[in-house]
């Protein structure tokens, strides 16, 4: 089956026998027993609701996984996922990262004896594996500097060292890249981006596809509660049967945008993976079908940059992305202010740099935007 059908229709599965073809919202947080040691499958909503196993059985069915655990937020679905590992255990990460993560990283996992490496490079990624390594986590393509990995290339890796390969999803969606297929072990989802995809709840899924793995985030996930309300559950739901024409749609916008700004004098570079000069154009091209809504630009100084925040009219001055409304963000003192500043000047996130994610308006709209906002800053000189 299509996955744009998958996306509309869901897991199908039904926990009523009304015939409702939208998908009820279980609004009880604890369910009646039949008699003393029986269960109706449902007994506690932090545990199992109806609603959310509708979320999690579809998103699990879009990766090609076996399960998923659906939580409150992308964080909250990365620090579950942090409870599978123990002091002393080694990970190595990408090194750039959706800066939320990197903040759980450096002050909560390490302080848990967790130990983090960052890696940019295959290469590098093999020499930082020591004996304790658990797990390598990538993000790709990356956020904010639209970098892609060979996941398979990376998994070849992990499965040598038996650590785990787990992928943040968020960017591209199992719409455009499929982690499983490529050796991944968990993939991970802000659903509060794409598959949520309307800016108005914030939703984290966990999606494996051995039964073992699901089994022990299922318990974590019980027990330090961090579970989707069914409410929103219902949102990020609706949400997914719209994503195969959203993400072609902020796709073919995003590339788009991408050819105007590299005419642009005051656009110093433009980071997208759908260009082909991008640097790793052919591994997006093998790995994914797709190069998603994200892009990224530099302009010549910070003052312009600035000055563009403040001029769009259209696109929002905005953290997050993956929402029908365009918003660009300010990675250095958004998504990223939490980097050290050599950190971050080291990984080209500086005063000039501004992240676009790319709505549903139409594209000419946008350039419009844009092109006002840029070209009001012709008399700003550094
Ligand atoms: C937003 C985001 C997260 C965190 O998700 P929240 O839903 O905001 O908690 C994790 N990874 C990526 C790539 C993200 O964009």
């Amino acid at each position: 089956m299509d996955i744009s059908t998958i996306c509309v229709h869901g897991c199908e599965k039904k926990f009523d026998s009304t015939g409702a073809v939208a998908v009820p919202i279980f609004a009880s947080a604890t369910f009646a027993h039949p008699g003393v040691g029986q269960s109706t499958g449902f007994d506690y909503s932090r545990s199992l609701n109806p609603t959310n196993v509708h979320l999690e059985e579809t998103v699990a069915a879009l990766e090609g996984g076996s399960d998923a655990v659906a939580f409150s937020s992308g964080m909250a679905a990365v620090s579950a996922l942090m409870e599978l590992f123990s002091p002393g255990d080694h990970i190595i990460a990408s090194d750039d990262l959706y800066g939320g993560t990197v903040r759980l990283f450096s002050h909560i996992s390490q302080k848990n004896g967790i130990k983090v490496s960052y890696a940019a490079t295959l290469e590098n990624i093999e020499k930082t594996i020591t004996g304790s390594t658990k797990a390598v986590f990538v993000e790709t393509p990356s956020n904010p500097m639209m970098r892609v990995t060979d996941i398979a290339a990376v998994a070849d890796i992990t499965r040598k060292h038996k650590a785990l390969l787990i992928v943040d999803n968020t960017f591209l969606t199992p719409y455009f890249q499929k982690p499983f297929s490529l050796g991944a072990d968990i993939v991970l989802h802000s659903g509060t981006k794409y598959l949520g995809g309307h800016n108005d709840t914030l939703a984290g899924l966990l999606v494996v596809k051995d039964g073992g793995l699901a089994e022990k985030l299922r318990f974590i996930a019980k027990t330090t509660g961090g579970c989707l309300s069914p409410f929103d559950s219902f949102l990020i739901i609706r949400g997914i049967k719209t994503l195969a024409v959203r993400m072609e749609r902020q796709q073919e916008s995003a590339l788009k945008i991408a050819h105007w700004l590299l005419e642009q004098n005051t656009v110093k570079k433009t980071y997208y993976p759908g260009l082909q000069a991008a640097p790793d154009y052919d591994i997006s091209r093998r790995q994914a079908d797709g190069f998603g809504g994200m892009l990224s630009f530099s302009v010549q100084n910070g003052k312009t940059a600035v000055h563009i925040l403040e001029s769009v009219k259209i696109i929002k001055y905005a953290e997050s992305l993956g929402g029908v409304e365009s918003l660009i963000t300010y990675p250095m003192l958004q998504t990223h202010a939490d980097l050290p500043e050599s950190e971050r000047n080291e990984r080209g996130i500086d005063e000039c740099l501004l992240r676009l994610s790319v709505g549903l308006e139409s594209a000419d709209d946008l350039i419009t935007d844009l092109k006002q906002a840029i070209g009001s800053c012709s008399s700003i000189t550094a």
